[in-house]
């Protein structure tokens, strides 16, 4: 089902530039968008927006999915903490990346979209996918450090506990505002750290701790 509409997509985000590599194209060839989308929208599971997915949440744009991946630059066999799970889909997308020899956690602070994303990760086959409930503004430390780290909400600073639970080398993305914010990548490495600036998005907010 979709699978025409699920190439054009794909087609739409190479030529806008944001897929740029081979894995990244393989990764939304293979998971299906439409098993992440509420039925009621599933004829725009492949329009490159953001969606509804209740409680006032959104599965984000696949443009944005791509963008975070590209940037993050994800190896085969790594560890990644994703915070906002949402519906899943991105997790299911980093899931292809780190292949079977890699993990994905994630993290959601509402209950009831963590039980809807365990499902469609269900469907879709991805055991290396951890989901948690709980304020992901604070981390998960129980599985530290990670290779990446990457959150998928507005937060008004880089929490200091993502920091801290962040490998060496690692990665770590955050979208810095309040609703309109920039997407900026911490790099550690040799214990030092750097920042740069990737670009203006729009995202929900990170509400918790060391969020909103
Ligand atoms: N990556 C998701 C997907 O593919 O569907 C989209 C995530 S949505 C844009 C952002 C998510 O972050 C929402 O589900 C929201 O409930 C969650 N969120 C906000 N603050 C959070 C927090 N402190 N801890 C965990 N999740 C949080």
């Amino acid at each position: 089902m979709f699978e025409q509409e699920r190439e054009h997509l794909v087609f739409h985000l190479c030529r806008e530039g944001y897929i740029k590599t081979d894995v990244v194209k393989q990764a939304f060839l293979t998971v299906p968008r439409d098993i992440f989308v509420p039925e009621s929208l599933w004829n725009y599971s492949y329009v490159d927006t953001p969606l509804d997915i209740g409680h006032g949440q959104t599965i984000s744009a696949p443009h944005m999915v791509a963008i975070m991946c590209e940037a993050l630059d994800i190896q085969k066999g790594q560890h990644i903490l994703e915070i906002g799970t949402g519906s899943g889909y991105h997790a299911a997308i980093v899931a292809q990346l780190v292949g079977q020899t890699g993990k994905v956690y994630t993290i959601e602070r509402f209950d009831v979209l963590a039980t809807q994303a365990k499902q469609n990760l269900a469907t879709m086959h991805c055991p290396n996918v951890i989901v948690e409930v709980g304020d992901g503004s604070c981390g998960l430390p129980a599985y530290q450090p990670y290779d990446r780290i990457y959150v998928t909400c507005a937060a008004p600073s880089i929490p200091e506990p993502l920091i801290h639970q962040l490998g060496d080398p690692g990665k770590l993305l955050i979208p810095l505002g309040d609703m309109y914010c920039e997407l900026t990548l911490l790099r550690k490495e040799n214990h030092r750290q750097t920042r740069q600036h990737l670009g203006g998005c729009v995202f929900v907010p990170l509400v918790g701790k060391y969020g909103h």
